[in-house]
């Protein structure tokens, strides 16, 4: 009954890295795209190995774990057949639905405009944006730190969702119809404000449940 072999891994970033000679990566054929090429596995089980590790994650990627020794390589030749490689650490990290593998790309263009002016930023800890293509929000955009959901030439913002746990909840709209040539604006005074005021190490949800009364909030500007 294969739904329930090996249920324990043989190997772990964990066990691997008990004495840190392992480092790991998050790959992805791209933001949007969430197809791989079978050039890009076959690259993929060249670069782990016999030592390492291929697992897959609730985040869109595939996490590998390789040697440190190597890494440079490894994340050289990963890129060679086109796989991306997400920042790690607390930093604004995107994600996006596949819009609908490519038939619905209205709102493809301006989230490579987004991912270009945000993706990376510092922050008091990592923060998850994710832009889906239309209403129907099936990448569950809401269940993110920054849900950017496009409908028709504009975008509704929500925020302060709790991703997981047992108290996991959608985030609550926070903005609505914020048109498309103001939203990278409206997204980065958003983040600033999070840079600006909140804890070291404060979830975003915490952060916004803290502070969202606050005048600095009303500040924003959408247009
Ligand atoms: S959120 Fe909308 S555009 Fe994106 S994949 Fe789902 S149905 Fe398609």
């Amino acid at each position: 009954m294969n739904a329930f072999r090996n249920n324990i891994p043989e190997k772990t970033f964990a066990t691997l890295n008990e004495n840190g000679e392992f480092t790991r990566l998050a790959v992805s054929p791209g933001i949007i795209n969430k197809h791989y090429t079978p050039a890009q596995f076959q690259k993929i089980a060249e670069v782990v190995g016999e030592h390492g590790t291929i697992k897959y994650s609730a985040s869109y990627s595939i996490l590998l774990s390789v040697p440190s020794n190597g890494v440079e390589q490894a994340i050289k030749s990963l890129q060679e057949v086109g796989l991306y490689i997400a920042k790690q650490g607390s930093v604004v990290a995107m994600k996006a639905c596949d819009f609908c593998d490519g038939d619905k790309m209205e709102a493809a263009a301006i989230t490579e405009q987004l991912y270009n002016a945000l993706e990376g930023i510092e922050v008091p800890k990592r923060i998850r944006l994710n832009v889906n293509g239309c209403a129907s929000a099936c990448y569950n955009a809401v269940y993110d730190d920054i849900g950017v959901v496009y409908q028709k030439d504009s975008f509704d913002i929500y925020l302060g969702a709790v991703p997981m746990g047992a108290h996991a909840q959608a985030g609550a709209l926070f903005a609505k119809r914020v048109p498309m040539q103001h939203i990278t604006g409206f997204l980065h005074q958003i983040i600033t404000l999070y840079k600006e005021h909140g804890r070291q190490e404060e979830p975003f949800f915490k952060f916004y449940r803290r502070t969202k009364t606050a005048v600095f909030w009303q500040a924003l500007k959408n247009e």
